[in-house]
């Protein structure tokens, strides 16, 4: 039997001796959903993959994933990127020049947790606006911010949306509306849709029906997807072609990366529609967690995060959940993959024995 030893991160004990799963030890993990490892089936993907220079274009399986993708999503063009904070850069620095704004969430994976890389590296001014309970930017607020033709202002020329957006899923009437809105004040449209196969699945819709409302959509398949590394840039051709001129100078030309890609399509053909099994997982700890006094909801989404409310000690219920060998980071449970039902069951009864 393989075992794997992980830490306890909060006590520092060996959890070996606490969870079984498959026959291999591991702490049941709801950090977030990128730490999926890849199974066996992918790793076998990975290892018969044919590759070539990438650079040169030679790279067949990296050029199946991208036209993949591109087909799917209803896209001219897709280019592979190492991870979903340099495809949203690189579709930021391919539709704004230096001077230029886009108007995004503050809270948004493209303003709050990629170190600033508009305006670092694009010399793109965000303007970011409040998300509300939706995970919506408010259309008239949008519309207040766009800046009139006058040289006091930085010229408003991307509206950048997320989808899903802490796991929340935006509405196809919203997205049309934002999409008209930008369309009329002559904006482009990008979607950060790192799970926008999480949102897809929740709505039973195909993936192009979200993505017919922007001009680039980044797509990432290390997250619920489980590929070890890798995202995908969709959009028309030109913008495609500019952005991997932007992907060379940030680092990202890779060589066999068909390694990788492979990991990506099996992914695509393996594990989207599963991700309904997160969903389904989610709502049934919501469920149970509903029930415990001690253990107060702020929120169950429709994918696969759900958020405890600020009135839970979350320093107490960490150790003890760490003890039970269940890592958590905050108020944000994430389900993905590696969190089968009898680990829904073992998180359940953990919570269950929690005493405030
Ligand atoms: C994780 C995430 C990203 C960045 O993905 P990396 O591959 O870690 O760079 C971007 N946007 C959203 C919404 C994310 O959740």
């Amino acid at each position: 039997m393989r075992r794997t030893v992980f830490y306890c991160l909060v006590c520092q004990e060996s959890a070996t001796r606490r969870n079984k799963r498959e026959g291999i030890w591991v702490m049941i993990d709801l950090r977030s959903d990128t730490v999926t490892k890849p199974s066996p089936a992918m790793r076998e993907a990975m290892a018969r993959a044919e590759v070539g220079d990438d650079v040169y274009g030679e790279d067949p399986t990296v050029r199946e994933l991208e036209s993949r993708v591109a087909a799917i999503t209803g896209k001219q063009a897709a280019v592979f990127t190492c991870s979903a904070t340099q495809s949203n850069l690189m579709a930021l620095m391919s539709h704004c020049q230096r001077g230029h704004e886009y108007i995004v969430g503050q809270v948004a994976h493209t303003y709050l947790y990629e170190g600033g890389g508009g305006a670092v590296l694009g010399s793109i001014q965000p303007c970011p606006l409040p998300f509300n309970a939706r995970g919506e930017l408010e259309l008239d607020e949008i519309e207040a911010v766009i800046k009139p033709d006058d040289q006091h202002f930085a010229i408003t020329r991307l509206l950048c949306l997320e989808n899903t957006q802490a796991g929340k899923v935006l509405s196809a009437d919203y997205l049309a509306g934002a999409s008209e809105l930008a369309q009329r004040h002559g904006l482009r449209r990008h979607l950060d849709g790192a799970r926008v196969f999480n949102a897809a699945v929740a709505q039973e819709v195909e993936i192009a029906e979200i993505c017919q409302h922007f001009d680039t959509v980044s797509i990432c398949l290390s997250k619920g997807l489980g590929a070890p590394m890798g995202s995908v840039l969709v959009g028309d051709t030109a913008l495609i072609a500019a952005a991997r001129r932007w992907r060379k100078m940030l680092g990202g030309g890779l060589r066999q990366s068909g390694i990788v890609a492979a990991a990506g399509l099996h992914a695509l053909e393996q594990h989207v529609d599963e991700l309904a099994l997160d969903h389904a997982r989610c709502a049934r700890l919501g469920q149970a967690l509903r029930g415990m006094a001690t253990l107060p909801l702020a929120e169950v989404t429709a994918t696969n995060m759900l958020f405890l409310s600020e009135m839970v000690n979350i320093e107490d219920l960490t150790t003890h959940l760490s003890r039970a060998g269940i890592l958590i980071s905050g108020r944000r449970w994430v389900l993905h993959r590696d969190i089968d039902d009898a680990a829904i069951e073992d998180i359940i009864a953990a919570c269950r024995a929690f005493r405030a």
